[in-house]
């Protein structure tokens, strides 16, 4: 083995996937003069890259593309729009030919944020070219092993390359190699046991097709479409104990990303592992999908037999970082992978530029960020506690998808928008909430479940809650509102949008569904009985907690622009604008460049003719 004759790089990350991608280019936009290398066997030329899953976007990740990352303008005429979610559980499990079939939650807007579906391979293949271009060094080869030293050392990965097998050595190391768990499995790092993973044990069969016949999703198609499209939304299709998503990755060639997610106590791996297998099931359990995949050309096909994981530290004191999938992966139902890997690239990136600049402040960030990423994973994992038992019912899950979704536009949306994530004492925050909302089993989220449960198991009808409509609930409120005006008034200032506003609002509403619940399983008495008394408790606390901190924020923020950059350009405009009615003389011009007649001067501005502007 041969060291590397090139200086020690400040930042080394293994795996050009998606995290590895977006870490190197954040790096890039955010620290400038840094000296980022990045390694993966595939480089920009390959044409063997990998199936990958992890194709939708929702508000969070999306967002941190096309801000942080600065790719709107590419996501838009690369990748398909993404229409928000959809919905749909059989009315008679034997019969799921047609749409007709199925009691459905469509969406029936268009999002409030933009949001996409990605091709992965091609989005891969162009991050990288653009990563190059911006000064990434990349490195084609495989890592064989690394080095973790304390943090006055430098750590080092050792790469077979094409000319053998290289030590590089750099400051801080990023493992972002997806499942080969470089660092997990080195350090000891990873959590794979369902028990401590809130018993999720799922694995995972998909496809991609090709040239799908559209029309049978669409046959029959719900009249209540509105003004989004259906087809490019991620489709959800129930049954008991599994789950099947439905995402379109092409807009020419109509191609497809089919996979399901089952819970192993109800569907075994080995009777979904394979391709015939999988297709086997869906002819049986859900028709209309196998008649789509009939239409098109069945691309590829993989299974994964074991989707949960989670890591014990995530940011450490010796420069070592997990990120994506090397860090953690729990359930993409609400594809919330890719908003993992966005807040924990941002922490990072953070961490690194503290660093940089010789803050002394970088190692208590470090630990700070290191602990609400952690805690930020614990809550992505709980929210698919007792997914098994509820995922088929249409009436509990409606309810569940309901309840999630207070949090995630009312809370997680906000914080990421607003930049609370980042802010040392709003985490403190943060820790104390998740606390009462997802931890131990009488918290909010367990609570709820178990009531959930509870009316499964004595047979109540709940009736189905649908996240879009704003009369199910008081005062015109559905989920998907965002309760800040942030995009119209442009808050886009680090802390500028009020993020407790929507977390007290989200308390108060929360509070609601649960009473509710709570009457539909026990009468008006249920509202009395203990455990409701405690949980009304703990949530108004939050209320009252969640108010002050909100006209706390008001005052601290009064008179200030949502925007100062934005309100200055407009101040710089007000005083200097002035309208000039002059247009520039201009002469059409001969190939080689020259103006094609001295003489012609009919432009000339003293000649020219400025009409009076026409009368309406
Ligand atoms: C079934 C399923 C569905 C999902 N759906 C969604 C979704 O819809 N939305 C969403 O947001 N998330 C989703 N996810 C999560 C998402 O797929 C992951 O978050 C994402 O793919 C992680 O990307 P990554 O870059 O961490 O890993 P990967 O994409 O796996 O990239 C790892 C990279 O490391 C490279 N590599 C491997 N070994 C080495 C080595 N030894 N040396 C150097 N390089 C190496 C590989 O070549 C690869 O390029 C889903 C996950 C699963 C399992």
């Amino acid at each position: 083995m041969k060291k590397s004759d090139s200086p020690v790089f400040d930042v080394l990350i293994m795996g050009a996937g998606f995290a590895g991608l977006c870490q190197a280019r954040h790096l890039m936009l955010k620290v400038p003069g840094l000296r980022v290398g990045l390694i993966d066997p595939k480089g920009p030329e390959a044409e063997n890259r990998q199936m990958k899953v992890g194709e939708s976007l929702v508000e969070i990740s999306a967002m941190f593309l096309y801000k942080e990352l600065e790719l709107h303008e590419y996501l838009i005429e690369n990748h398909a729009p993404k229409y928000g979610l959809n919905f749909h559980w059989p009315k008679r499990v034997d019969q799921t030919k047609t749409i007709d079939d199925y009691y459905h939650i469509w969406t029936n807007g268009s999002p409030d944020l933009p949001s996409y579906q990605l091709n992965r391979a091609k989005f891969e293949k162009d991050l990288l070219e653009m990563c190059i271009e911006m000064g990434v060094e990349f490195i084609e080869g495989k890592v064989v092993d690394t080095e973790i030293n304390s943090k006055e050392e430098l750590n080092s990965a050792t790469v077979r390359t094409h000319e053998g097998i290289v030590e590089f050595q750099t400051h801080h190391l990023i493992d972002a190699a997806g499942r080969k768990f470089l660092l997990g499995k080195k350090l000891d790092n990873l959590i794979t046991d369902p028990e401590k993973l809130a018993g999720l044990d799922t694995g995972s069969a998909w496809l991609r097709v090709d040239g799908v016949e559209r029309e049978l999703f669409e046959k029959e198609r719900d009249p209540t479409n509105g003004s989004a499209s259906h087809y490019y939304g991620t489709n959800h299709w129930f049954g008991n104990g599994y789950w099947i998503w439905m995402i379109p990755i092409e807009t020419g060639s109509r191609a497809l990303s089919i996979g399901i997610v089952h819970h192993k106590s109800v569907i075994k791996s080995s009777d979904i592992n394979s391709r015939a297998k999988f297709l086997a099931f869906l002819k049986a359990n859900q028709r209309i999908l196998f008649d789509m995949i009939e239409s098109g050309e069945v691309l590829d096909f993989k299974y994964l037999p074991r989707i949960a994981h989670a890591s014990k530290e995530m940011l450490s004191e010796d420069q070592w970082y997990v990120i994506g999938e090397a860090a953690n992966m729990f359930d993409p139902f609400y594809s919330t992978g890719l908003v993992l890997a966005a807040q924990n690239i941002e922490g990072v990136t953070e961490v690194i530029r503290l660093k940089r600049e010789g803050n002394e402040l970088a190692d208590a960030r470090r630990a700070l960020y290191d602990e609400y990423i952690l805690q930020a994973s614990r809550v992505y994992n709980r929210v698919y506690q007792r997914h098994a038992e509820h995922l088929g019912d249409a009436n509990a899950m409606s309810w569940r998808i309901y309840f999630e979704s207070i949090f995630w536009f009312g809370i997680l949306v906000p914080m990421f928008a607003g930049k609370w994530h980042l802010e040392p004492d709003f985490i403190g925050q943060f820790f104390k909430l998740t606390r009462t909302f997802f931890h131990g089993p009488r918290s909010v989220v367990s609570s709820f479940y178990a009531e959930l449960s509870a009316a499964q198991e004595s047979g109540k009808k709940l009736g189905m809650l649908n996240y879009t409509r704003t009369d199910q609930m008081p005062f015109g409120y559905n989920p998907l509102r965002l309760w800040d005006d942030f995009r119209q008034n442009s808050k886009y200032e680090k802390r500028r949008l009020n993020a407790l506003k929507g977390i007290r609002k989200s308390i108060f509403y929360i509070g609601i569904l649960y009473g509710k619940l709570r009457i539909k399983n026990g009468g008006i008495y249920g509202l009395l009985e203990p455990r409701s008394i405690r949980l009304f408790t703990k949530l108004t606390g939050w209320f009252l907690y969640t108010t002050m901190g909100e006209w706390i924020h008001r005052w601290e923020v009064r008179g200030r622009p949502g925007h100062t950059r934005f309100l200055e350009q407009e101040k710089h405009f007000s005083e200097n604008y002035e309208f000039d009615r002059r247009l520039i003389p201009w002469a059409e011009e001969e190939p080689d460049g020259a103006p094609k007649s001295e003489t012609d001067s009919s432009n000339k501005i003293e000649n020219r003719h400025v009409p009076e502007a026409a009368p309406y």
